[in-house]
């Protein structure tokens, strides 16, 4: 069986990779799980979705927890203990990351013996779920080109036409990226359900009611968090366009992250933006527009 998980940040498209990698190895004849795992929070977020392929009935169900190929859409994930990108990694884990870094590099800081790859993030490319769906069915060596291409029809056909084809370019060029190492995942043995350890009994005991009942002691905790570093791309408002109609921003904001300054002007909290555009989408004037974080970050 093969046991892959996809990393990234809500609006990254790993729901979309795990689809179109799983119905790829439909289309060669395998039984599939894929499934994506996220919270309340959408855009930004770090999610994961997984794909389980075999010949045989899959019996396990559930998360991932050794998986053979590990996939890292935004490298700033990496660091995150929260987002659980290297749990359960082996020494014959294949790591791929999405990175401007090279494969030394990750090595170095993750202090990983086993296989890591990188895979180079293209100017541009916003959206990297189909490259990186290409580069796993070319790792995993069981995927023909024509099943990948078929997939990514099947799933995004939606799109149109000319977002179509500039997915299948992409996902054909993360799948020949890759040529050198196909077949570099290796297939383990499914688990019997007798291999698994029996889950410890948990004794709960009881507390008083006035124990137990929830209980906030402290006001105005969200402001420690800071979903800022959850953004992929950044709002920036052009304020010659902007004619401080600010109850229209400041009001969708989901965050409250647009203040009004003396002057009536909006000004955007970048510590707790978390990049869902909304603002974006509901500017009369289009005073507002996004460009990738990364871009933001450069010198
Ligand atoms: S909605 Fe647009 S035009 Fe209106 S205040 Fe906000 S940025 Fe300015
Ligand atoms: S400022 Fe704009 S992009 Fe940032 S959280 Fe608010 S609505 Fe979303």
């Amino acid at each position: 069986m093969y046991r892959i998980r996809f990393h990234g940040r809500g609006g990254q498209g790993m729901k979309t990779a795990s689809r179109i990698l799983g119905s790829a190895f439909f289309l060669q004849g395998y039984e599939v799980q894929d499934a994506p795992r996220y919270g309340a929070e959408r855009r930004g977020a770090p999610i994961f979705a997984y794909v389980r392929a075999a010949r045989q009935t899959i019996q396990e169900r559930g998360i991932i927890l050794e998986p053979d190929l590990v996939i890292v859409a935004d490298d700033s994930l990496l660091p995150m203990p929260a987002a659980g990108v290297l749990q359960g990694i082996a020494a014959r884990t294949v790591l791929l990351i999405h990175s401007a870094e090279t494969p030394e590099t990750w090595r170095h800081r993750l202090n990983i013996a086993g296989p890591l790859l990188t895979l180079p993030v293209e100017a541009e490319q916003h959206f990297a779920g189909t490259a990186l769906a290409g580069a796993a069915a070319r790792l995993v060596g069981v995927i023909t080109a024509s099943a990948l291409e078929q997939a990514v029809r099947q799933e995004l056909t939606g799109l149109g036409a000319e977002a179509l084809a500039a997915n299948l370019d992409q996902a054909l060029a993360g799948y020949e990226r890759m040529a050198p190492q196909a077949g570099l995942v290796r297939e383990c043995e499914a688990l019997a359900a007798d291999a698994c350890p029996r889950p410890d009994w948990v004794e709960l005991p009881l507390d008083e009611a006035d124990m137990a009942a929830a209980a906030i002691h402290a006001g105005a905790t969200s402001v420690e968090v800071r979903t800022g570093l959850w953004r992929t791309l950044r709002p920036v408002i052009d304020y010659p366009r902007c004619n401080r109609c600010w109850w229209v921003c400041s009001e969708f904001c989901p965050d409250s992250a647009i203040r009004v300054n003396a002057e009536h002007y909006p000004e955007i909290d970048y510590e707790h933006c978390k990049g869902c555009l909304i603002c974006v989408a509901q500017c009369p004037t289009h005073a507002i527009s996004s460009i990738p974080e990364s871009s933001e970050a450069q010198p």
